[in-house]
């Protein structure tokens, strides 16, 4: 399906404006009874590891907008095991070498990349060459050179790339994103926001500089920031950080632990933690002028709680699953012909401010975020 994208240029701004203009209860029955109840976008998933195991292809099962129709591994017998278990037809395994024939299928609409993240920018404009609309997981890319290569391969073809930043359709998220954007709780002062874990096998390949990018920043911090952002509803101007590093051989190509600081156009700051050394660091707090709001757990997939200084205005939701509702509003959008958000333009964003992070980490002095233009 094609969309023209031409003229479109949305930041995070108009899409918290979309978001949280709806009302609660119009939410809630969003997030469970997208419209449309019949057409249905083909799927190809590429990369079938941990996530589009144990959480992506679960949720394709119960979409109403999209449908497994393609996998691409690298792995031969995963390609048998996923036809057999997911009921895909014989030619719809590709490889890696492969996949470029995929311009030949008209049964696959959107291609997901859940890939390393160095992976994430040749899938992405292999996807585009084909033709197809793609959804990236996150980070979007290794760099924002990367992004703005993604950006424009998709653009080319005019087809819409999306970034899974599955939080945004969650509804303690988007309540929280209301809560911010009508002052509530007064004008934001500040935001606290951090997310991390211990991180196991030191093998994995997210301790590879060369595959990850990064260490916790890129994996788990884009997290955090992303929270922040979509609070502000602006973009920070100014980093300050710092890096601890507790187990040198364990990551000598990646970051362990990261403090840092962002100021915002409004005079908004933000503190943030992101860590591979310790779990239980999962949360936001938003200060405004007249109370406070936040979430504990806060970027899981399940068991989110949040709370606010006033017991008469609650956060709190029934649990949904994200990857679903972020899936389907990609399909949704596309069947509609609307620009889906977050894009390959907030990915890029969100790159820009990672790279100040790193170079802020470098200097030893605060940096200035690089502005798309
Ligand atoms: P994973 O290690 O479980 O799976 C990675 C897949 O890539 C495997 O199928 C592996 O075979 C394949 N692969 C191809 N080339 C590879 C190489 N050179 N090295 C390693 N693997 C290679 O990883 P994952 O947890 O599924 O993460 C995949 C992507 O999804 C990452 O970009 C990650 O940041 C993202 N992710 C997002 C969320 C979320 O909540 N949105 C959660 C987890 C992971």
């Amino acid at each position: 399906m094609n969309v023209n994208l031409d003229q479109m240029n949305l930041t995070r701004r108009p899409f918290i404006k979309t978001v949280v203009g709806a009302s609660l209860a119009t939410m809630v029955a969003r997030a469970q009874e997208p419209s449309n109840p019949e057409k249905k976008l083909g799927w190809a998933l590429v990369g079938l590891g941990s996530l589009s195991s144990k959480q992506i292809a679960p949720a394709l099962l119960n979409s109403k907008h999209c449908k497994l129709v393609a996998v691409v591994t690298g792995t031969p017998e995963k390609g048998v095991k996923w036809r057999e278990q997911y009921g895909l037809a014989e030619d719809k395994v590709y490889s890696y070498e492969s996949f470029d024939k995929i311009i030949d299928d008209p049964d696959i609409d959107v291609v997901y990349i859940v890939l390393p993240n160095s992976m994430h920018h040749e899938f992405t404009i292999r996807a585009a060459k084909a033709g197809k609309h793609v959804f990236c997981e996150k980070p979007m890319a290794n760099s924002a050179k990367e992004c703005r290569e993604m950006i424009a391969a998709c653009a080319a073809v005019k087809r819409q790339l999306g970034i899974g930043y599955r939080c945004q359709f969650e509804l303690h998220h988007q309540e929280a994103m209301r809560l911010a954007r009508e002052q509530v709780f007064g004008p934001l002062q500040h935001l606290d926001a951090g997310f991390g874990f211990a991180i196991g096998d030191p093998t994995q390949w997210r301790l590879r500089k060369a595959l990850a990018g990064g260490g916790a920043l890129m994996d788990v911090g884009v997290y955090a920031l992303q929270a922040c952002c979509y609070l502000a509803g602006e973009e920070p101007v100014e980093v300050s950080a710092l890096e601890t590093k507790t187990d040198p051989v364990k990551f000598a190509e990646v970051d362990e632990t990261i403090h840092w600081m962002m100021k915002f156009p409004s005079g908004l700051t933000a503190n943030c933690l992101t860590t591979y050394r310790f779990s239980g660091c999962d949360h936001f707090t938003a200060y405004g002028s007249k109370g406070r709001f936040g979430m504990k757990p806060c970027y899981g997939y399940s068991k989110l709680a949040g709370w606010t200084s006033d017991p008469n205005i609650p956060l709190s939701f029934p649990q949904t699953d994200h990857f679903l509702a972020e899936m389907d509003a990609f399909s949704l959008a596309i069947i509609e012909g609307r620009r889906f958000e977050p894009s390959g333009a907030e990915g890029l964003r969100d790159l820009l401010v990672i790279e100040a992070i790193y170079r802020s980490i470098a200097s030893g002095k605060k940096e200035r975020v690089e502005k798309e233009a």
